[in-house]
């Protein structure tokens, strides 16, 4: 018997059902709760235990996307939704993710999909240029799927240039030693302990009290205790924007530092990099020509769906030898050209590069522009209604799409305030500890949150936190 494949003309109906229910659904997604109200279990109860037996029909499948899922799904697009950072999307990306799934073509190496390949090499340049990238940049641009991955790339690159065969052929044997600020991604940790430097091997330095940025001398003085204690340091992991409040660390004190000491500097620019974009924002680039490694995440704020992260390697000649494996199944397809393999984790990539190029050509530098800054005005503007309510107060600086804020009051009543504030269904911020105190975080930039909503989500924080 023959497997029922779905043929070129049926799939183009089920394809123009699906472009429109995912066109309704962001018609309607602003009358769904932003976060669902289900327990762990509820949506795996309602599904059945087993695959069919035999296909079923499509209009089933998207029946109970509507009846099984939605009820469980938080709608990150809904424009309530305000919390941790924005994961943006937009027509463009998501149509450029369909035709990727459409080719399913493997970009692992420069031969097994030219066209992927060239792409991203030059969609990567195009947006390096457009948030104006030091030169040492320039044609060395990767997509990883996050910056969880860059970082542990980055580390590994840090290592092969510190340590060479020593550590790619024998480990790292507990001796090396990488520097971040206590206010820096929980990824970095993991990216050490998967580097085989271990928890051990990390090093947290102090941030500046008011800033929350790393204090280079704090930095300074940690290098030189590992150095007397006969420990290597091999890289430091500055931060564009912490992930608790946005606090951009002091890249040219820290590269001089890393040239000084001779560490790899990987930069996480994640949430803040793309901001770079306008020019009233590009200090953040500040130092970056001395960074070994820079990254950032397209899928948060830069209309480009989960997964895109955009990384630049000054040196790509560290990271392909620590990345590099040979296998004689893989000789015919590898080239002399750029084999994409060696600058990641996996083999085998997607065509993420479709998506972004549709983005940048879709929107342009001024749509991108016009977009950043509208989530940035709406930041401001709501850090003024807070800071005019003498309940509240701002934790932070705030240059960016998030404010950090709290009442003056204790953890307990911010943390209750956060959870009716979330109980609405209509908005969802999220928390975090900042000089180890609660606070909520609330994150502007998603493409259908307006001046309105913004507003009537002040409105009802106001009417939530009474006469607190
Ligand atoms: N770095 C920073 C500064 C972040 O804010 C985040 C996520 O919010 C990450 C890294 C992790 O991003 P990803 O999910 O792409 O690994």
């Amino acid at each position: 018997m023959s497997a029922p494949h779905m043929g070129p003309e049926e799939f183009r109906q089920h394809g123009h059902t699906v472009v429109d229910w995912i066109a309704d659904y962001w018609s309607r997604r602003e009358g769904f709760r932003v976060m669902p109200s289900v327990q762990p279990g509820d949506v795996a109860g309602r599904l059945p235990e087993r695959a069919p037996e035999y296909g079923e029909p499509f209009s089933a499948m998207l029946a109970d996307v509507d009846r099984l899922l939605l009820p469980g799904m938080a709608h990150w697009q809904h424009p309530g939704f305000l919390g941790f950072f924005p994961m943006t999307t937009s027509g463009p990306s998501v149509l450029g993710e369909l035709l990727a799934a459409g080719l399913n073509a493997q970009g692992m190496t420069w031969s097994s999909n030219p066209a992927c390949t060239e792409l991203e090499m030059t969609v990567t340049d195009w947006l390096a240029d457009l948030m104006g990238l030091p030169a040492c940049f320039a044609g060395r641009g990767v997509i990883q799927d996050t910056a969880s991955a860059g970082a542990l790339v980055a580390l590994t690159a840090a290592l092969w240039r510190r340590a060479g065969l020593a550590w790619r052929d024998g480990g790292s044997g507990g001796r090396y030693t990488v520097y971040t600020s206590c206010e820096s991604h929980c990824s970095v940790a993991k990216a050490a302990r998967i580097a085989g430097i271990g928890d051990a091997g990390v090093r947290w330095v102090e941030v500046d009290g008011r800033t929350l940025a790393m204090r280079p001398q704090h930095l300074r003085a940690l290098i030189d205790a590992d150095i007397a204690q006969g420990l290597t340091p091999v890289a430091v992991i500055a931060t564009v924007g912490t992930t608790s409040t946005t606090a951009v660390d002091p890249l040219p004190a820290i590269g001089k530092l890393c040239h000084a000491y001779d560490l790899w500097l990987h930069v996480d620019g994640a949430y803040a990099g793309v901001a770079a974009i306008c020019p009233e924002l590009r200090w953040i680039n500040d130092g970056l020509q001395d960074a070994d490694s820079y990254c950032v995440n397209a899928h948060k704020w830069l209309l480009t769906g989960f997964d895109c992260c955009v990384m630049w390697v000054a040196d790509p000649e560290a990271l392909t030898n620590a990345m590099n494996v040979s296998a004689g199944y893989l000789t015919e397809i590898s080239s002399q050209a750029r084999d994409y393999r060696d600058w990641q984790i996996p083999l085998g990539r997607r065509f993420r590069a479709l998506k972004l190029w549709f983005v940048l050509r879709c929107y342009g530098a001024e749509g991108l522009r016009a977009h950043l800054r509208r989530g940035v005005a709406l930041a401001q503007e709501f850090a003024g209604w807070v800071r005019a309510d003498p309940r509240f107060e701002i934790v932070a600086p705030h240059p960016f799409g998030l404010v950090c804020f709290r009442l003056r009051a204790d953890d307990d009543r911010n943390a209750e305030l956060l959870a009716r504030i979330n109980s609405t269904g209509e908005i969802y911020l999220s928390s975090s500890q900042v000089r180890g105190r609660y606070v909520l975080r609330m994150a502007a930039g998603g493409p259908a949150t307006d001046r309105a909503h913004m507003a009537g989500l002040w409105k009802r924080i106001q009417a939530e936190a009474g006469d607190a």
